[in-house]
């Protein structure tokens, strides 16, 4: 059976969780919890705050909070893994209400949480729906929205990932889902501008691409499609680092800096991250040349300790001082 996420996703305003609210736990983002609670009637039953997708702090929320009837996540990623957390161990249904498209955690069905700093994926959960209010999300810092398509972007780095899998180690690749892949990055190119101005299509769009790509993983069963070594690099970073970036942003400049270091198009790819306004130097500053570096030149090794699918990290003798030293510097000279 075909699993396209699109079928949970509701487009309506935030008002319709009043139906739901009185019997339910919320993990919400304080900061939006603040901009929707007006404009809700209802009160939830007991509130929690997202902190950190941490394991052993999930589990112990888990176990002290009282299970209530329905789990609603209100906020951005760290809202939506918590939710989908709590929801999966109380085995209750779950609604999910992104207040910004950062990143694809509201339609995919497994749980980002970390292990002693390393990002994993557990359990398995879907939700009743995904609540799209389009008012919300076009209300969220513009820069949040546009660095959502990090998760899209990836896509480019991802395909090469796979396709050298499959040449040197003989791994499953299925052409046709590899080519629909690719699709979205087209149909991204093509109304990059707006996304850039957070328009009504604008967030359509992205909620209708997440959903594609999201599909295109669950009918090859595996992330291949959309996740390989720029997210490698980005899990490498948060790991050495302790902290945690914007996911899109920060995917986004992994991806670009992969793409320089396959030598896979990364102008085609900076062109199209530019349309889409990410602020991934920005993101840059934030994280800084000396850890991003770091990051890169170690996270071969990583990939390798975690166990993750292979990648040109590991199949490759691409990443050296000197190449990294050029992607960065590609980055903080060139574009906009
Ligand atoms: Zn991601």
């Amino acid at each position: 059976m075909e699993i396209n996420p699109l079928q949970w996703v509701r487009w309506s305003p935030v008002l319709t969780l009043n139906e739901w609210l009185n019997e339910a736990t919320l993990v919400a983002d304080p900061v939006v919890w603040k901009k929707v609670q007006p404009l809700l009637s209802q009160k939830p039953a007991q509130q929690l705050e997202a902190s950190d997708l941490d394991e052993a702090t999930l589990w112990a929320l888990a176990e002290r909070t009282a299970p209530t009837s329905c789990v609603i996540g209100l906020g951005g990623g760290t809202a939506m893994d918590t939710a989908k957390y709590l929801a999966w161990r109380w085995q209750v249904p779950l609604i999910l209400v992104p207040s910004a498209l950062t990143v694809d955690a509201p339609f995919t069905d497994s749980v980002a949480l970390r292990r002693e700093g390393r990002i994993h994926y557990a359990g398995h959960v879907v939700p009743e729906f995904v609540l799209i209010d389009s008012d919300l999300i076009r209300s969220a810092p513009p820069h949040l929205n546009r660095g959502g398509v990090g998760d899209l972007l990836s896509i480019h780095t991802a395909l090469y990932d796979w396709q050298l899998a499959h040449q040197r180690l003989g791994e499953p690749y299925n052409a046709e889902v590899a080519q629909q892949s690719a699709k979205i990055l087209n149909h991204l190119s093509q109304q990059a501008s707006e996304i850039k101005s957070v328009s009504e299509r604008g967030v359509q769009l992205m909620v209708e691409l997440f959903c594609e790509e999201v599909r295109l993983c669950h009918q090859v069963r595996s992330s291949r499609p959309e996740e390989g070594s720029e997210h490698h690099v980005l899990y490498t970073l948060e790991y050495q680092t302790g902290r945690t970036y914007l996911h899109g942003s920060a995917v986004t400049l992994c991806a670009l800096l992969v793409a320089h270091l396959q030598e896979n198009n990364p102008e085609q790819l900076r062109h199209l991250a530019d349309a889409c306004g990410v602020d991934y130097r920005g993101m840059l500053h934030e994280i800084g040349v000396p850890a991003l570096r770091r990051a890169i030149l170690s996270a071969p090794e990583y990939a390798r300790q975690d166990q993750l699918p292979p990648t040109f990290l590991t199949l490759t003798d691409a990443i050296t001082e000197e190449r990294v030293d050029r992607a960065i510097r590609w980055i903080e000279e060139g574009g906009l």
